[in-house]
């Protein structure tokens, strides 16, 4: 391991709003444009300084820093005149989020589907989902921005579909005083491990009856008129932190994405804006010349992305939807706040890499965790948006929008385990009506009870083992070594 020096260039950071074209300085705070309510993208007014590098340099910098021994350069600072040059090396909070692993999908998987295809583990981050990304440069500027005003005290805020705050509270956890962090909740549309984060990290957790989009509602109210800082997706600085994944992406396959498509869910849509953004941040530089082809994936239980692009140009219209309930909880959103940055942002994408380089397809709950089951029966940790996403592959083939020679890079965007309750329902047939899943006698599994508990009573050891030894034979069918 080398340790290398931290970068020394430092850029000029702006929102731009997407709604009125304003600007605002980023060294301070913004959730939303004070003026319009728009949401804001974050620009490096200074990025052709970086364009003075060519691509081939920029693409040694950052292969030689993946060996380095240096914590501020090892996640997804990595990339760090890509993201948030602004911060300096103390600011930066690594809690080994980026840089995930993407596996190649089984032979007998890739055969049984009928498509090239690889997983992107993002729920090998610390607190298991992608969030992380965004988490650690929100929370590195957090800390910059401390600095510079000399803040005693900054309240965390974000409401979530559950893996959001779990990263919030494990940043804010970590980072400790001037941070604290409030995380606020649906009751009831988390799950129990996604709950359980939170708890563990030792946040103030709030509750509210209602559906995500509710919370946000309320999160909006205590942005227009409180001093706290909002983590959810409005937030551009976690919006940068992801732009993280584009870049892994490109660096695993050696800078070359010719034939790639990378599949991702779309909930708040925060994820696939900045996927795009990143990968426009890597043309720009010349650092990579071929631009992947984006497919977002949307439940039909909460697919507003998918009816908008649905249509001829000429016919699209925005409108929200009111969700059904989803298996792809933490994508079950009906008015995703980036979809503004999605809409500039495949424009841009298109003009670049085609008309076809940006489609969104739709998909059933029933497809969902079908596809999970069957990924993960395969050795892998797909969770339900990850099962989504394969679920989009298999549509997409069937539409022919995927060619036989491509390569698909499926985003598992948290880990399974976070969302084993899903899997409990199908293996044990208890799914309410309303998600519309029937589960299939194959892809179910059980443990199975070999012996009485009331066997195991009055027994030592050695002849308890004899005997259930016996049960485990006879439920093999095992034949003696001779
Ligand atoms: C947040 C989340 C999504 C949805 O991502 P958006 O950025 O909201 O579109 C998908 N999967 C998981 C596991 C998530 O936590
Ligand atoms: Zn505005």
């Amino acid at each position: 391991m080398q340790d290398t020096a931290f970068p020394s260039y430092r850029g000029r950071l702006e929102y731009v709003c997407l709604g009125c074209g304003c600007r605002k300085s980023g060294d301070s705070l913004y959730y939303t444009c004070p003026e319009c309510g728009g949401v804001f993208l974050l620009e490096n007014v200074d990025f052709a300084t970086l364009k003075k590098t060519p691509g081939e340099t920029w693409r040694a910098i950052f292969d030689d820093r993946a060996k380095t021994g240096n914590v501020a350069l090892r996640g997804i600072f990595r990339y760090y005149e890509l993201l948030a040059p602004i911060v300096d090396a103390e600011d930066i909070v690594f809690l080994g989020e980026g840089q995930t692993p993407i596996i190649e999908a089984s032979r007998s998987l890739q055969d049984a589907i009928g498509a090239h295809f690889a997983y992107k583990n993002d729920g090998q981050n610390p607190s298991a989902s992608f969030k992380d990304r965004g988490m650690a440069c929100a929370f590195s500027f957090l800390k910059w921005l401390c600095r510079q005003k000399q803040w005693d005290e900054v309240l965390t805020v974000c409401a979530s579909t559950g893996d959001t705050s779990a990263a919030a509270a494990l940043y804010a956890a970590y980072v400790g005083a001037p941070m604290k962090s409030v995380v606020l909740l649906p009751k009831g549309k988390v799950t129990p491990q996604q709950l359980s984060q939170p708890l563990g990290s030792g946040a103030l957790v709030l509750e509210l009856p209602g559906v995500f989009d509710d919370c946000m509602k309320v999160v909006e109210i205590l942005a227009e008129h409180y001093r706290v800082a909002l983590l959810n997706s409005k937030n551009s600085w976690r919006i940068l932190g992801q732009e993280s994944y584009a870049m892994e992406v490109a660096q695993w396959y050696n800078w070359d994405l010719a034939d790639q498509c990378l599949f991702v869910p779309i909930g708040n849509a925060g994820n696939v804006t900045a996927i795009m953004n990143g990968f426009l941040k890597l043309s720009d530089l010349g650092i990579v010349t071929h631009l992947p082809r984006i497919f977002g994936v949307q439940s039909e239980h909460a697919d507003p992305v998918w009816r908008y692009y649905a249509v001829p140009k000429e016919k699209r219209h925005w409108a929200p939807v009111t969700v059904q309930p989803s298996v792809a909880q933490a994508a079950m959103i009906g008015n995703p706040v980036s979809f503004p940055r999605v809409k500039y942002l495949a424009e841009r994408y298109c003009a670049l890499a085609g008309e076809n380089a940006f489609q969104v397809v739709q998909v059933t709950e029933q497809q969902i965790m079908d596809s999970m089951l069957l990924a993960n029966r395969h050795g892998h940790i797909a969770c339900t948006q990850g099962g989504e996403c394969l679920a989009g592959l298999i549509n997409a083939r069937t539409l022919g929008l995927v060619a036989d020679h491509e390569h698909a890079v499926l985003d598992a965007t948290a880990h399974s385990l976070k969302f084993a309750d899903f899997q409990q329902m199908y293996f044990t047939d208890t799914f309410p009506e309303a998600y519309g899943v029937v589960p299939k006698e194959e892809l179910k599994n059980k443990p199975e009870l070999l012996l009485d508990p009331a066997e195991r009573e009055g027994r030592d050891i050695s002849s308890y083992a004899a005997m259930a030894a016996e049960a485990v034979v006879a439920r093999l069918g095992l034949s003696k070594r001779s």
